[in-house]
């Protein structure tokens, strides 16, 4: 055990580009088992791309990416034939993400957008497949409404079935995406809320999130991105105080106080 036990998200020397533009110029980070860890920084400097790699949705030049020990996401040159699909949604499912815009069937109630994955790459029965759906629905607050579709429900609601689908899959690492960010500000609590809660489970998180005081309260520890790198990190308490002789980390934070 100590800081040496291997992390449950261990990312080295991580480099992206786009096109000549280089976004991610070498990240390193580390989740351990059952820590929350929320992602702040200016808009560009390469969050959401993080996530994506880690979730196979963007292909990564140099660096690895582990979770458990193994390699997952895709490296320049990788043979990507060699992963069929139903292997890959099922490696995908050990980093259950959420989205900023929810991303539900539309035409699928609730319960059917949970259930989907539990059968197709689960591989559950149906009947299984509903029961694990509806007991992840009420975990949510939403027991009332798994029979709705997504246009019939609010946008808070929606993305708490995004929560729901994608932790009724078990995966060992939850990836948040600004899932508030699209939200109306009085709809943002109830999302929150159901996030802490899975915290306070045990969940393991990496989150990407614009809601500083939610950070702060929620997250074990906090890294700072800037154009690319982590340019600071720290429990809460520690990270705040290193805004004194971090002049970006500074300027950034002063727009939430
Ligand atoms: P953040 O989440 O911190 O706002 P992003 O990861 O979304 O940052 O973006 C980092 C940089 O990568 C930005 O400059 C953005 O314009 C660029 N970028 C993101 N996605 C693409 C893409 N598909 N093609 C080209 N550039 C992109």
């Amino acid at each position: 055990m100590g800081e040496n036990r291997r992390p449950l998200l261990g990312i080295e020397s991580l480099r992206k580009s786009f096109g000549k533009v280089e976004v991610l110029k070498g990240i390193d980070m580390a989740v351990h088992k059952g820590e929350v860890v929320s992602v702040i920084g200016p808009s560009g400097s390469g969050k959401t791309t993080l996530l994506r790699c880690v979730n196979f949705l963007e292909i990564y030049e140099r660096g690895s990416i582990r979770i458990d020990g193994q390699e997952v996401g895709y490296r320049d040159g990788d043979n990507r034939q060699r992963r069929g699909e139903t292997d890959l949604a099922r490696m995908r499912a050990e980093t259950g993400m959420v989205f900023q815009s929810f991303n539900l069937f539309p035409h699928l109630t609730a319960v059917q957008n949970v259930m989907l994955g539990l059968v197709k790459v689960r591989r559950k029965p149906k009947q299984e497949a509903r029961e694990i759906a509806e007991h992840w629905l009420k975990r949510v607050g939403l027991g009332h409404r798994i029979d709705s579709l997504p246009a019939e429900l609010s946008g808070g609601q929606q993305q708490r079935v995004g929560i729901a689908r994608a932790v009724a899959m078990e995966p060992k690492i939850l990836l948040l995406d600004e899932i508030t960010s699209a939200l109306d500000p009085e709809l943002v609590t109830e999302v929150l809320d159901v996030v802490r809660q899975l915290a306070e489970d045990g969940m393991t998180m990496l989150m990407v999130t614009h809601e500083i005081a939610f950070a702060r309260d929620a997250s074990d520890r906090i890294v700072f991105m800037d154009d690319g790198r982590v340019s600071a990190e720290g429990p809460p308490g520690e990270l705040m105080a290193q805004a004194g002789s971090n002049e970006r980390l500074d300027a950034f934070l002063s727009r939430f106080r």
